[in-house]
């Protein structure tokens, strides 16, 4: 099969995810040479090569969160959606234990207890919650370099006007202390 561009490739997305909305439950499921067909209008030269193509848009489906279940069973194998219920809960815990099994690996490697880096990482994802939602208290831009004034956050370029402000005033009322006596009269502001 030619190489898709970006845009073909979304268009086969599409279509996979149409497709797929018609195969429900493992009653309905789709052998893999039927959903290749369907969704390249084209018959598979290579099994190995061509289905690469489709395997990869089920997974980029997969994580856009379309619970979509495959079985390899020589005789009985294809592609289901996950019915809602039961289907769809297995499915997660399945994830849930994939996921948790590459932790197991993390933690082994760094010498942590899981639970331990389990609450690490939900440190991290709540801390980048709030940065993401983090608004400077002056502009309101939300750049991710943050200075504090007055327990406000403060973009940098903010922050640096109020300093460049603070030395403004300072020298203004150094003149004013001892530049008036030099010049004889008061300095302005
Ligand atoms: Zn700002």
């Amino acid at each position: 099969m030619a190489k898709l561009t970006a845009q073909e490739l979304q268009v086969r997305k599409n279509k996979l995810l149409r497709v797929m909305t018609g195969h429900i439950g493992a009653g309905s499921k789709i052998g893999m040479g039927e959903l290749y067909e369907v969704v390249f209008n084209d018959g598979y030269q290579n099994r190995i090569n061509d289905t690469k193509l489709l395997r990869r848009l089920i997974t980029e489906l997969r994580f856009d969160g379309v619970p979509i279940i495959s079985s390899s069973a020589r005789a009985d194998g294809g592609y289901w959606l996950a019915a809602a219920g039961s289907e769809l809960e297995s499915y997660c815990e399945n994830l849930k234990k994939h996921a948790l099994k590459k932790l197991a690996q993390v933690a082994n490697l760094k010498k942590t207890a899981l639970p331990e880096l389990v609450g690490q990482i939900r440190l991290e994802l709540e801390n980048s919650i709030v940065r993401s939602e983090m608004k400077c208290f002056i502009c309101g831009s939300n750049e991710s370099q943050w200075r504090m004034t007055y327990e406000k956050h403060l973009c940098k370029e903010c922050w640096e006007t109020i300093e460049r402000l603070k030395i403004f005033r300072e020298k203004i009322s150094e003149e004013r202390k001892h530049g008036s006596k030099r010049t004889g009269r008061a300095a302005p502001l």
